[in-house]
């Protein structure tokens, strides 16, 4: 008996050895990852299995796996999400020189729990017929009363807008934030809903004069050779919103290495690849975002076009731990 257990240990230590892999949780949906991964595994040879779900279900999942589960790497979007995951304990912290010279500070929570790996920022979509181009660089906007009922913006309790939020609570503190949020609420053409890309389409289709999206949706209709898309971006322009002299709201997405990895070299592996030239460019040719790593030559003009704005140089584990209190805004504004 005890000789097959020993035989079965063995047997699949010996199957670890030859057989690398890491196991990845991620929530990004963006079609260019599966290059990426890819990429890694060629490069290395670490075979990727990756399960892509919505953050709160991967979280949930973690959760519910404890100390058994096989993840090794978490990839979300935003960092009050990552912000989140580390608060509930899923990460731990990973002390690689690589990602500490690769990865700004800006975009790398201070004690290497997380690290943004692509950067998107919170821009302002509008129709110039309806917005001149002064008024849509900046947020306030959006809260001003001349924009009543024209205001298409997606829920409140998303983290792309409670890290918005998040970052204009730190430079202009809580009442001034509270404020805004309860101006575009008062602004709103329709009840919150659907993502991003909804919000240009529904400024194209007239519906609205002026909203928020991430960077990248916005290139990617700019980028498309779909005729309805082109459409929509020869109505619907792009501009980077000053926060009170700040600059644009930046955000990431980014991962980290679980607590519980039981392939901790191959997920530093892994976090490491994410921060190569090659891994940058999949990035920002495939999905539009900007690159975090200096020096990284892309092929894509519309996002090069737009990469030298000034963005608020916040940290982004600084926004991810207003979350809460942003969604507690959010929910007295009246932004569902
Ligand atoms: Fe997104």
């Amino acid at each position: 008996m005890k000789k097959t257990i020993l035989a079965l240990l063995l047997s699949s230590v010996s199957f670890a050895a030859v057989a690398a892999e890491v196991n990845v949780y991620s929530s990004r949906h963006y079609a260019s990852d599966d290059q990426l991964y890819a990429a890694f595994t060629k490069a290395t040879g670490i075979k990727v299995n990756r399960i892509e779900a919505k953050d709160e279900e991967l979280v949930e999942r973690l959760k519910a796996e404890g100390a058994r589960s096989p993840a090794d790497v978490l990839i979300l979007a935003d960092a009050a999400r990552l912000q989140a995951a580390q608060d509930m304990g899923l990460l731990a912290a990973v002390d690689s020189p690589t990602l500490a010279s690769k990865i700004p500070a800006q975009f790398r929570e201070p004690n290497n729990h997380w690290f943004g790996f692509s950067s998107r920022a919170r821009v302002i979509a509008y129709d110039p017929g309806l917005v001149t181009e002064a008024q849509a660089k900046n947020y306030a906007t959006l809260a001003d009363a001349s924009m009543k009922g024209k205001v298409c913006v997606r829920s409140g309790a998303h983290p792309y807008n409670l890290s918005l939020l998040g970052a204009m609570m730190v430079h202009e503190g809580e009442a001034k934030a509270e404020a805004w949020a309860k101006g575009v609420v008062d602004n709103l053409a329709r009840k919150p809903k659907g993502g991003d890309t909804d919000q240009i389409r529904a400024i194209a289709a007239g519906d609205c004069a002026i909203g928020l999206t991430n960077s990248y949706y916005y290139l990617r209709l700019q980028r498309s050779e779909k005729p309805e898309d082109t459409k929509v971006i020869d109505r619907v322009k792009m501009a980077f919103p000053d926060m009170a002299g700040q600059g644009t709201h930046v955000n990431i997405s980014g991962g980290g290495m679980l607590a519980n990895a039981p392939h901790k070299a191959e997920a530093v592996k892994l976090l490491e690849f994410l921060a190569t030239d090659e891994a940058q460019q999949y990035f920002a040719n495939g999905n539009n975002e900007f690159s975090v790593v200096a020096g990284v030559k892309l092929d894509n003009p519309e996002l090069n076009a737009v990469s030298n704005f000034k963005a608020d140089p916040l940290n982004a584990a600084a926004i991810g731990a207003k979350r809460n209190a942003a969604a507690q805004i959010m929910d007295r504004a009246g932004w569902k």
